[in-house]
């Protein structure tokens, strides 16, 4: 297997730069630049159970979350970020020679867990414009028996595109389980969760990561058919989501007012930043109804302007594939940040 290759420290980049931690600007992993609810700050230090187990059914978290999504708690589960779910996913459904159906380009995470877990991974390439290709899919599930889980997203990472009503109404009639993960849907409205109550094949993948800001302490859930949910009960680590997790999640459940204001205020630095990165003659941005937008580098290296940002302590995020290798992925961060980089980027794009 190839390693998996870990971000840099800020401590570490801070020194390797010259430039003091708190002055890099980190627009390089979707993070929420807001961080947490102050809620959660006093959750945590007000927690007093830190040397009891937790939960393993974190029966508070799902009852919140239930009231979040409209969904009752009985199909969900919480996990260690939705990562941890992934895995799970894969290790109940593909036993080594089955196979994973991935769209490219999309989140590193299915084809980790996949491979981690002895299956093989069939690409589909997503179209030029980033839409899926139902009909590429369509003739692998009915072709490859060994064929078990399809991972699609929406908004996708990296593009931000949303899939449509239609194309996952067709893709669910698939002999296929259909994991829909939406880390990114706060960000756009219109989730699919209860979708999930009609169809026994899918299941739909949330986090606390990103609208809620809770990237480092690792609490994600997915919404599954009860009958998948039996038996991922079954497989999971018993004390998967801790107990600082669970009471910064419930913190934020209880102040979903003042999370959705960071994400209003997001995306409409979302909408500022996408017509200012469309003014350089460099720069082809792609829409995004996430909180990062991609584009497509022209008439200079992507590798190298990505280089020339992080020199001026300006992080984005590079793919070295080859789909992608003319494009750099820029995570909406504060009107204070964009203007930093949107100076930074004139500066680079005259040299
Ligand atoms: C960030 C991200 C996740 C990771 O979620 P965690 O809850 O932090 O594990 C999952 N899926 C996609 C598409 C992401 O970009």
């Amino acid at each position: 297997m190839a390693p998996y290759t870990p971000i840099v420290p800020f401590d570490v980049l801070s020194k390797r730069l010259g430039i003091p931690a708190e002055d890099i600007i980190k627009l390089d992993a979707n993070e929420n630049p807001y961080g947490p609810s102050p809620a959660v700050y006093r959750a945590l230090a007000n927690e007093k159970d830190y040397h009891i187990y937790p939960d393993p059914d974190s029966t508070a978290l799902r009852q919140a979350l239930s009231q979040y999504t409209g969904i009752d708690a009985t199909h969900i589960i919480a996990g260690q970020g939705a990562d941890e779910l992934i895995d799970l996913i894969v290790r109940l459904f593909v036993s080594p020679g089955d196979a994973v159906i991935n769209c490219p380009p999309a989140f590193g995470m299915y084809r980790f867990d996949t491979e981690l877990n002895g299956g093989k991974i069939i690409d589909v390439e997503r179209k030029a414009d980033f839409t899926l290709d139902p009909e590429a899919i369509t003739e692998i599930a009915s072709s490859d028996r060994n064929a078990k889980i399809l991972f699609i997203t929406s908004p996708n990472n990296p593009d931000g595109s949303l899939l449509s009503d239609v194309c996952l109404r067709e893709l669910l009639e698939l002999p296929l389980i259909v994991v829909l993960d939406e880390a990114y849907i706060e960000f756009a409205g219109g989730s699919r969760a209860d979708w999930v109550l009609q169809h026994e094949n899918l299941v739909v993948l949330r986090t606390f990561s990103k609208w809620a800001g809770l990237a480092g302490l690792r609490v994600g859930y997915g919404v599954f058919p009860e009958w998948i949910i039996s038996h991922l009960l079954k497989i999971k680590q018993p004390y998967n989501v801790n107990a600082a997790g669970s009471a910064a999640a419930l913190a934020s459940l209880s102040d979903v007012h003042h999370l959705q204001e960071n994400v209003r205020k997001i995306v409409a630095e979302r909408e500022r930043l996408y017509p200012a990165l469309r003014e350089f003659d460099f720069l082809e941005p792609y829409p995004s109804e996430a909180n990062f937008i991609l584009s497509r580098v022209v008439g200079r290296d992507a590798a190298g302007l990505k280089a020339a940002l992080a020199e001026r302590g300006i992080l984005i995020r590079y793919f070295n594939t080859p789909r992608l290798q003319d494009h750099v992925r820029i995570s909406v961060g504060k009107p204070a940040q964009t203007s930093v980089l949107l100076d930074a980027l004139e500066v680079v794009g005259s040299q």
